[in-house]
């Protein structure tokens, strides 16, 4: 492969843990990413076609981002799960093993990593990319458990036996690399624990959370109305009671400045970036503070049509390939 398409292949990936990063991942990190693996293994009994491109353990637990021309739903859930128990049950070690450069392209190309066997014409294009990414000189290893391969640095834990209790949770659509010029993924994600008893605080917890969130509670007592459709979410329309309340705290905090000797400024609600990026709050709060806003009310139908045009031209073109190959 030359420099130049090295180079084009090769984009950064934001998400790349360095060796650094991964020396540092807790038990309960390599519970959940050992778990991915798992996840994984199971799908490709039940899909072996499906191309894994990258598979981390995240606050909550963890998620594997995969190609695949089914579109996994909730209803899927049980029957992977149920694979998954099998491969937890069979207990199987995480073998590590070192390959040159050469030999994980080989394999890429056969499409024998993120498989569970040698996959001929199907190429594990996700890893093949990877690959690309692994700097020179860091070393480039292999993880097994039974019949799946995987690229990867570790850690994970011993065996498969030592993920304690698992649950799947949602899917969503991702971009390969957070990038939304390049191929679309199907992410599922999920949580791991050392043990059900914790798995089973964990989904009470977020049972007790809902209960307890601020914007049900808000709405109930007549404090604020949010409208999602005419306004936009997490931006609140104060009703008299709740006004009441806001304009205490304002009095409050203008009494506690005004007897500490602050005195006040106002500036706009709303500045251009630079100014964000100045104060530093930009880098750090994009996602949480600043997050795009959606104009486009089309962008869902847009897709199905795109998929639907995608679909056609592929139609097309295997047609042609048939009569242009008598
Ligand atoms: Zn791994």
């Amino acid at each position: 492969m030359s420099e130049e398409n090295k180079d084009q292949s090769a984009q950064p990936n934001p998400e790349r843990k360095t060796l650094d990063d991964r020396a540092k991942m807790t038990e309960l990190e390599r519970i959940r990413h050992s778990c991915a693996h798992v996840l994984a293994t199971a799908i490709l009994r039940l899909w072996p076609e499906a191309q894994f491109a990258y598979g981390p353990p995240v606050e909550t637990g963890f998620y594997y981002d995969l190609e695949l021309p089914h579109r996994i739903s909730q209803e899927d859930f049980e029957k992977i799960e149920a694979e998954m128990k099998k491969e937890i049950k069979a207990n199987n070690p995480f073998e590590k093993q070192t390959v040159t450069r050469e030999q994980a392209i080989a394999d890429a190309t056969a499409g024998r990593l993120g498989g569970l066997a040698e996959r001929p014409g199907n190429a594990s294009k996700f890893k093949l990319d990877l690959i690309q990414q692994i700097p020179e000189g860091e070393p480039i290893s292999y993880y097994k458990n039974g019949d799946f391969i995987d690229l990867c640095a570790g850690p994970h834990v011993m065996r498969t036996g030592n993920i304690g209790a698992f649950k799947l949770t949602t899917v969503a659509a991702a971009y390969y690399k957070g990038d939304e010029k390049g191929p679309q993924l199907q992410r599922i994600y999920g949580t791991a624990f050392k043990n059900k008893t914790q798995l089973d605080e964990y989904f009470k917890m977020l049972e007790e959370a809902k209960r307890r969130d601020h914007r049900k509670i808000g709405a109930e007592m007549g404090l604020f109305a949010i409208d999602t459709e005419f306004v936009g979410p997490g931006m609140p329309l104060w009703l008299p009671k709740g006004t009441v309340l806001v304009e205490e705290l304002e009095k409050l905090a203008k009494e506690t400045e005004f007897a500490a000797g602050y005195v006040r400024v106002r500036t706009p609600h709303l500045a251009k970036e630079k100014m964000y990026k100045t104060s530093g709050h930009l880098p750090y709060y994009a996602e949480s503070m600043f997050p795009k806003m959606e104009m486009d009310e089309h962008r869902e139908a847009r897709a199905k049509l795109q998929a639907r045009i995608a679909g056609l031209e592929k139609q097309l073109a295997d047609c042609a390939n048939k009569f242009g190959s008598k």
